[in-house]
């Protein structure tokens, strides 16, 4: 145990002077701070904001979104689904809609393909250090976290568990091991009902403030209840290329 612990000191210790070394001048102190605290503290500047930013999912969300509304939708978009990977389009109304990742409408090297904004040193989304966007990068760290955020909310249940203290977003009562996270407006919905509805303001169906934790029975309910619903409707569960 204390050999390990060693070992991990040395590796830290290589580590923190790569990463001393590495560093600008100007470099976020809450990133700084959070990199020495890791267990394992990344030896390069670009790790360290990238291990931020997947420490900090929900904050990650919540900046893309906030970056989302800076550039808006461009003009003549409107989202839509389809199955040519070429044009960029997301294969089903599950993918969050992002513009700037279509073919169409993507701003080019040194914006980020998520929220459209450009994107500095270390993948950055303020240019600290005056130094204009960074060329080769297309996306931002957090913008890659909110998207893997939006896409998977399930890998974020702890955090979610954790912003519910842990009780159920439907019952009240106390969240089981097994609880689930779901969308309180099903994605299936959003798509039908809100299609039209501004961009980035639609992100929102993706992020936070439509993720819940839920009991497992719950949900069971809840997804029973929404499949009868559409059931009636025109999507009848098939993919809106097939209706
Ligand atoms: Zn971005």
């Amino acid at each position: 145990m204390s050999k390990w612990r060693d070992e991990l000191d040395a590796i830290n210790r290589k580590s923190q002077a790569r990463l001393s070394k590495a560093l600008p001048d100007i470099f976020p102190a809450n990133v700084l701070t959070h990199a020495f605290a890791r267990r394992f503290i990344p030896p390069m500047p670009r790790l360290a904001v990238d291990s931020y930013w997947r420490a900090h999912p929900v904050r990650a969300e919540r900046l893309a979104r906030g970056l989302a509304t800076k550039s808006g939708a461009p003009v003549g978009w409107t989202w839509r689904v389809g199955s040519n990977p070429k044009a960029g389009l997301p294969a089903t109304f599950r993918t969050p809609p992002a513009p700037y990742r279509e073919r169409g409408f993507a701003r080019g090297p040194g914006f980020c393909c998520v929220c459209g904004q450009p994107v500095y040193r270390f993948g950055w989304h303020a240019d600290l250090w005056d130094a204009g966007p960074n060329k080769n990068a297309m996306w931002h760290a957090a913008c890659v976290i909110a998207w893997q955020f939006w896409n998977a909310p399930s890998d974020q249940v702890n955090v979610l568990k954790r912003l519910q203290a842990r009780r159920c977003a439907q019952s009240g009562r106390r969240l089981l091991r097994t609880a689930e996270v779901d969308h309180r407006i099903p994605l299936f919905e959003v798509w039908r009902t809100h299609r039209a509805a501004p961009w980035p303001a639609l992100l929102a169906f993706w992020g936070l403030p439509n993720l819940q934790v839920i009991n497992r029975e719950v949900h069971v309910a809840k997804c029973a209840v929404e499949a009868a619903y559409r059931g009636n409707g025109a999507l009848a569960g098939k993919s809106p290329q097939q209706s």
